[in-house]
Order: C-alpha cells, then sequence, then structure tokens
C-alpha cells in the first residue's frame, strides 16, 4: 500500500524496575508505545510518572529490565555496547532542559562534537555545524562561548548540535522548560519546522497542553509508570478517556468569567431581566454547525 506508514520505534511490555536494598522501585510497568517515522508526539505525566525512564530507554542512554524494543527495525536488545553506541549516535538526537553545552567550547565547536565523535574530518565538520547553525538561526554567534548566550540561543545551539549527526528521531525532555514564555514558542516553532522540513521524528515531553495542541500530531499520558492513553491531538481533545488526561486540557481554557460577572452570579435567577451564562464546548463536526442561530430559531432566544 502507497504512504503506509512506517514503524520507527516499537516498545512492548517495556518494564524499568530499580531495587532499593530489599524494595524494588517499579518505575515503568509495561509499556506499549509505538511511534511512526515522521511524527511529532508529545509525552505527557505528572512529575515522577517515569516520563524521563522512557525517553532514556528509547534514546538508548538507559536499557529496560525487561521487554522489547525496536528502533528503526533493529532489535536493541540483541545489540552490544558498542553497537549501540552507533546506533544511539547515528539515530538519536538529544535536547535537554539543562542544554548540556560545553562551557569551553564555542557554539560552533559544540555542534561540531557529535561530528568528532563520529570520526567526520574537520573541514566537513566544520561545513555541517556552520549549516546547522544557521538551520537553528544563530549563524551570527557562532563563535560565542555559552555563557555569552541566552537561554533561548543556548538550547538552538543544543538542537543545532543534536541535528549534526543526521538523527532520525530527536528526543526532547523539557526543552522548553527553563525559557521564558516568548523563547518557548520560538523553540517550538523551530522543532515543528524541523519535523517538517527534515522529516525528523520527535519526542517531546511537555506539561503544556497548549503547546501540545499546536504543534504535537499524537499525545501518550504516562501515569505511575503506566501508558493510559494515546491518541491523535484531536482524539485526545475531544474525547479525554481519563482524568488525568481531562485535567491537563482543562488547564489550557484559561478563559474565566471578569469578576464583576462572578459576583453578581447566582444558582437561581435574580430577577426577571437575569440572563443565564452558557459555556459551549465544540468539537468534531458540531465546529461547522450553525448551532448559535438554529437555537435561537428554534426556541425564540437571543443568544
Ligand atoms: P519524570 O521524568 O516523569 O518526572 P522520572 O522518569 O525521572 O520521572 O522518574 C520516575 C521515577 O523513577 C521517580 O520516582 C524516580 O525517583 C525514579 N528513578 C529514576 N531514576 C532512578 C534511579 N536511577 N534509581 C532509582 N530510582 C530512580
Ligand atoms: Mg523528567
Amino acid at each position: 500500500m502507497k504512504d503506509e506508514k512506517k514503524a520507527l520505534i516499537q516498545l512492548s511490555n517495556v518494564v524499568k524496575s530499580y531495587s532499593n536494598g530489599d524494595q524494588e522501585l517499579n518505575v515503568l510497568k509495561g509499556i506499549d508505545l509505538t511511534v511512526y517515522e515522521g511524527e511529532f508526539v508529545a509525552i505527557m505525566g505528572p512529575s515522577g510518572s517515569g516520563k524521563s525512564t522512557l525517553m532514556n530507554i528509547i534514546g538508548l542512554l538507559d536499557k529496560p529490565t525487561s521487554g522489547d524494543y525496536s528502533l528503526n527495525g533493529t532489535q536493541v536488545e540483541e545489540l552490544k555496547e558498542k553497537q549501540l553506541a552507533k546506533v544511539r549516535n547515528q539515530e538519536i538526537g538529544f535536547v535537554f532542559q539543562q542544554f548540556f553545552l560545553l562551557s569551553k567550547l564555542s557554539a560552533l565547536q559544540n555542534v561540531e562534537l557529535p561530528l568528532v565523535y563520529a570520526g567526520v574530518n574537520s573541514s566537513k565538520r566544520r561545513q555541517l555545524a556552520k549549516q546547522f547553525l544557521e538551520k537553528v538561526e544563530l549563524s551570527e554567534r557562532m563563535k560565542h562561548l555559552p555563557s555569552e548566550l541566552s537561554g533561548g540561543q543556548k538550547q538552538r545551539v543544543a538542537i543545532a548540535r543534536a541535528l549534526a549527526s543526521d538523527p532520525k528521531v530527536l528526543l526532547c525532555d523539557e526543552a522548553t522548560s527553563a525559557l521564558d514564555p516568548a523563547t518557548t514558542q520560538s523553540i517550538l516553532k523551530l522543532l515543528k519546522e524541523i519535523n517538517r522540513t527534515l522529516g525528523i521524528t520527535i519526542l517531546l515531553i511537555t506539561h503544556e497542553m497548549e503547546v501540545v495542541k499546536r504543534i504535537c500530531d499524537q499525545v501518550a499520558v504516562i501515569d505511575k509508570g503506566r501508558l493510559i492513553e494515546q491518541g491523535t491531538v484531536s482524539e485526545i481533545f475531544s474525547n479525554p478517556k481519563t482524568e488525568l488526561a481531562q485535567e491537563f486540557i482543562s488547564s489550557t481554557f484559561h478563559i474565566t468569567l471578569p469578576e464583576e460577572y462572578l459576583e453578581n452570579l447566582s444558582d437561581t435567577p435574580k430577577h426577571a431581566k437575569s440572563y443565564p451564562i452558557i459555556k459551549f464546548e465544540f468539537t468534531g463536526r458540531s465546529v461547522d454547525a450553525p448551532l448559535l442561530s438554529q437555537a435561537s430559531k428554534k426556541f425564540g432566544v437571543e443568544l
């Protein structure tokens, strides 16, 4: 079939446990997750639910206690340490909240670093690093040290570095959590552009449903080490099955009534000229239906 989606990441019953003396801590309790090539996936969940642990396993920084993981057709459990490092360097790019840039190296040198490890010669390295700094709109800052860059610029360097090794997947663990709202928007815009133009699959851990709504295709919700919900953004938004997903969604609707209205609001009409306040939510097909004018005609009321 044409246009068939290719599964890039396939986790099956992935478990991660830590033993702490005689106690066993089950951090991931059997995760099944499939991510298709080119998707932009949001991973949501409360603090401590296992998001970073899952991300580190997907990024081959950590190994599951049990379960299967196939990355781009390779069964990861079967790889030896050396092969694992090779796959990690070739297929995975990481972007972290703390940037992890080397402070004594310039922006350009930081971006070159993965290419040094990959054994790319110095002139090719430089050329690629420049190209990716251009992609993140930082050409002007190539020679600067991390300490001479703003948070948003540091994260752009980190993104360029992640892209330099031409990865299939970009894993972003709270990549914008240390940034102010405007910078967050610009970094997210950049990530979306990378996803669209380079076709790189992106997994993004975030707490902000607003972010998810704007740029992601799929959402996975994790709670206490279990994947409790997964679907397209519109599925999750129009029909959240779990309380946690509902909470995430309601946190994006910052619509509150003005103080004056709230003060006058009562459960029963105060007088003949009282009007009810009604909140409508439109999902799916109802979005396009002229419901307000239909209701107005049918019931003879003004809305
Ligand atoms: P999240 O990223 O969702 O906030 P994490 O994946 O970082 O959560 O952590 C999930 C749980 O696993 C937490 O309870 C954390 O304390 C525990 N954990 C993470 N790493 C280790 C470790 N190396 N040893 C023991 N417990 C760990
Ligand atoms: Mg985390």
